[in-house]
């Protein structure tokens, strides 16, 4: 597997630990390979806010994918756990963001990396320096946890670890 990437999940329809799992297994394939996973932390919802609290989560893979094929078998996975696109931010079982791609800029009409809005995001950034604090950011060329020292402790309240409640269904 030659490259390395970053993906980012969220879920806000229930179960949202269930979907998170589910994706990670329909990642894995003979071109994907998953080196590590985030823990899972329960969000705020940021932008359309009249909806439920998200389950996000990070994962480093490793992949013979290139970033478009990457992106369309993420899009492929979001369609095998029942994601409709209705409302751009709303309610979703899962969504497959690609945040990082090595080191590469691209900026397509399918596809901008790295991820647009990941850097003002802290249920990105949380989880990403969790996995990787001192990975490079290309574009602004800063480390995920330099960007994270910028982030307001507001946003930052929104982002708490999660741990499945037994007995509560998810
Ligand atoms: P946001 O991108 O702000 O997180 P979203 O994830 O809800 O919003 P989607 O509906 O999942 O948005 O995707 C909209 C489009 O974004 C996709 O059709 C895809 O072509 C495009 N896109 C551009 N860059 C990326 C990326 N790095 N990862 C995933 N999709 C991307
Ligand atoms: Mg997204
Ligand atoms: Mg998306």
């Amino acid at each position: 597997m030659m490259n390395t990437a970053y993906i980012a999940l969220g879920s806000n329809i229930k179960p949202r630990d269930h979907y998170l799992n589910q994706a990670i297994k329909n990642l894995e394939t003979d071109d994907v390979k998953l080196v590590n996973k985030s823990s899972v932390y329960e969000t705020d919802p940021v932008g359309y806010t009249e909806q439920d609290n998200f389950l996000n989560m990070v994962l480093e893979i490793e992949t013979n994918l290139d970033p478009i094929n990457l992106l369309l078998y993420c899009q492929s996975v979001e369609l095998q756990l029942g994601r409709k696109r209705k409302l751009r931010w709303g309610p979703r079982t899962i969504d497959l963001d690609i945040l990082l791609y090595n080191q590469e800029n691209i900026k397509t009409e399918q596809l901008t990396v790295p991820h647009p809005r990941m850097n003002e995001r802290a249920f990105v950034l949380i989880p990403l320096n969790e996995l990787n604090p001192l990975i490079n950011i290309p574009l602004i060329n800063k480390s995920v946890s330099s960007i994270l020292d910028g982030v307001s402790p507001e946003e930052k309240k929104g982002v708490i670890k999660w741990m499945p409640s037994n007995g509560e269904g998810e």
